[in-house]
């Protein structure tokens, strides 16, 4: 289980999340919507670890952790941008293992191994040597998924996974994630898509913006 817990972020003078608490339950999908600007992107950059808070803890089944320090060795937060982020220079299989090798330090064969297994289970199959730039949207988002789930994570949050998707790739993602819950893959959803929250979550919560 996740617990935030009295979260604040300001840039400057601006409190862009005040005093903000949440709990994840185990293998549970959590959708979080609210107005633009509100502060979804900002609240999920403060659980990846990209920005630092002014205020509030992270619990990990109640051990305190900080996502700006992760613990190399047990990853607990993986995340999927919404530009996907891939390295342009790298080939699909070097996107995967690089982190896994070079943060976790495992053994290359290892890694190729998981990495293949994830890529088969998410069709990309034959994949491996392929660059971004030979792939489509969607075929970029799976592989940015691989990316993040070779870290062996206990959360995976994905940033508005279906902005860049036309409708028949939103019913694709929304499938991964709902497979990844099968998987027993507790999972955190930025979105502004209503449809799509409602459809793939098992709780909404709503972040309203500051005045
Ligand atoms: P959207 O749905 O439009 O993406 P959002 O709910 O994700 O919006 P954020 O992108 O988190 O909202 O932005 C929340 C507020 O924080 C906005 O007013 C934004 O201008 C401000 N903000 C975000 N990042 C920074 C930053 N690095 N410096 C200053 N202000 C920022």
């Amino acid at each position: 289980m996740l617990e935030i817990k009295g979260l604040t972020k300001k840039f400057g003078s601006k409190t862009v999340i005040n005093d903000f608490s949440m709990t994840v339950a185990d293998n549970e999908i959590m959708a979080i919507v609210g107005p633009s600007g509100a502060g979804k992107t900002t609240l999920l950059r403060c659980i990846t670890g990209l920005e630092r808070v002014n205020a509030g803890a992270f619990y990990w089944n109640g051990k305190q952790f900080d996502p700006v320090n992760p613990d190399k060795n047990d990853t607990i937060i993986g995340v999927v941008f919404q530009d996907y982020q891939l390295f342009p220079n790298l080939t699909v299989m070097g996107n995967i293992t690089l982190a896994p090798t070079l943060v976790k330090k495992l053994g290359a064969d290892e890694v190729e191994k998981t990495a293949t297994a994830l890529l088969e289970r998410l069709g990309l199959g034959g994949k491996e040597n392929l660059y971004p730039y030979q792939l489509s949207g969607g075929q970029k988002q799976r592989v940015a998924i691989v990316r993040a789930l070779a870290m062996n994570p206990k959360i995976l949050c994905y940033d508005e996974p279906t902005s860049a998707l036309d409708p028949a790739l939103r019913d694709e993602v929304a499938q991964i994630i709902l497979d990844l819950k099968k998987q027993k893959m507790t999972q955190i959803v930025v979105t502004h898509d209503m449809d799509f929250a409602k459809n793939v979550a098992d709780e909404i919560q709503q972040v309203e913006q500051i005045q």
